[in-house]
């Protein structure tokens, strides 16, 4: 099987397996007061300091979480019922939230899917000084949030301009960095970021285990009450298993700083497809930037094919694993929100395929997709009642 799915999810490294079983054998409730306690509270500690490491934060500023869309949740929740501006491509655990509870107004993004500034919206700037300029109950805007890298596309957004611009209309900042997470270096403190939010599946940890960074000071709401944990941050008895199998793939990110192998390594190979999609295959074109995209990723769209058809035939004729927008928007039928926002063109949505490459990723995978993935198109194209070439865009192949 060639797998170039990671962006949904990638599998368990073996040192998190490993960390996971030995987690297994551990019978201490971590909030107990026991020596069993102890020991499982000393799993939980030492992987918060990898993750911490990982993202360049304190331990203390990382909260526990049971993924991405939990902590992109507690986000919205604390600034419910406030002023946010929140990017038309982010992931729906943020868009559909923020919608739900906050005052949301979308920032558009340009056709590569980048935020500028310039287009947050006008509020009043509070007059702050110091601390003050942390109270989210004024009538301003209160919350920025724009995603370190989009999971569909690759996109990577300017973050450190757009916090400072944020912070400049009073409003506090966070980014979902998923995606970034192990691709790229993240530091939060460079970032200036107010809250983060990752995930431990994308980076070869267990499913079912995120954090959210939360800069010291800055203010909080639980999601989940009920329990003291986590400072009584979030309730709920330590998953201490997860726990330790994400902080084993945060340490072996830091260790094997994987974000040089996927720029040295992986990039090409990325860089690689792409080139013969769009030299091979008549009516390709990419909907990843060729700057400002991780490394990994690639996003193309096969005019007058249908995405779905692609991925299924991928995979029963070519062992070929690879997804359509994301995982989670896929089978619902609808263009992906993050085309539309930046391509505006429901052909161009429906047509695409995500590709995304793992470090296990070789040349021969790229080779066995350029065997049968030309062939897939061309057939799909040749029964669509769609004609190819309506649609005219630059860094495209025509025939
Ligand atoms: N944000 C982004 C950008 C994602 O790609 C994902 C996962 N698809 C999530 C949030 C949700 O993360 P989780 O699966 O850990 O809930």
């Amino acid at each position: 099987m060639v797998y170039l799915d990671y962006s949904a999810t990638s599998p368990l490294l073996p040192e998190v397996k490993t960390a996971m079983l030995s987690a297994m054998e551990m019978t201490g409730n971590a909030s107990s007061l026991h020596t069993p306690g102890h020991l499982t509270m000393n799993i939980i500690e030492d992987a918060r300091e990898e993750i911490a490491k990982l993202i360049g934060a304190k331990p203390e500023e990382i909260l526990f979480t049971s993924g991405g869309t939990e902590s992109n949740n507690t986000v919205t929740n604390i600034f419910a019922g406030k002023n946010v501006a929140v990017s038309a491509i982010e992931h729906p655990s943020l868009l559909e939230s923020a919608k739900l509870r906050c005052n949301t107004t979308i920032i558009p993004v340009d056709k590569d899917g980048r935020v500028s500034g310039r287009a947050f919206p006008a509020y009043d700037v509070p007059d702050f000084d110091g601390e003050t300029k942390k109270d989210i109950n004024k009538a301003h805007l209160s919350l920025v949030s724009v995603m370190l890298a989009n999971n569909e596309i690759g996109t990577i957004n300017d973050i450190k301009a757009l916090a400072k611009e944020a912070h400049a209309h009073g409003a506090l900042f966070h980014t979902d960095a998923t995606q970034a997470l192990g691709k790229i270096k993240i530091n939060v403190k460079d970032l200036d970021v107010d809250y983060m939010t990752i995930s431990s599946h994308k980076i070869g940890g267990p499913i079912g285990i995120g954090a959210l960074y939360i800069k010291k000071g800055s203010p909080f709401t639980p999601l989940i009450i009920g329990g003291h944990q986590e400072h009584g941050r979030r309730a709920g008895t330590y998953q201490t298993v997860n726990i330790a199998g994400f902080g084993a793939a945060a340490k072996y990110a830091n260790n094997h700083q994987t974000w040089e192998i996927y720029n040295d390594k992986i990039k090409p190979l990325r860089d690689e497809l792409r080139k013969r999609i769009l030299a091979e295959i008549p009516y390709s074109s990419s909907n990843t930037p060729k700057n400002h995209s991780l490394p990994h990723l690639l996003n193309c769209s096969f005019e007058a094919a249908e995405g779905e058809s692609i991925q299924l035939y991928l995979d029963a004729e070519g062992d070929i694993i690879v997804s359509t927008g994301s995982a989670c928007a896929s089978g619902d039928g609808k263009p992906s929100h993050v085309i539309m926002a930046t391509k505006n063109d429901a052909e161009i949505a429906h047509s695409s395929v995500r590709f995304s490459l793992g470090l296990d990723t070789t040349e021969n995978d790229i080779n066995h997709v350029m065997k049968y993935l030309p062939g897939i198109v061309k057939r799909l194209q040749g029964i669509s009642t769609l004609t190819a070439g309506k649609i005219k865009k630059e860094d495209s192949y025509y025939a």
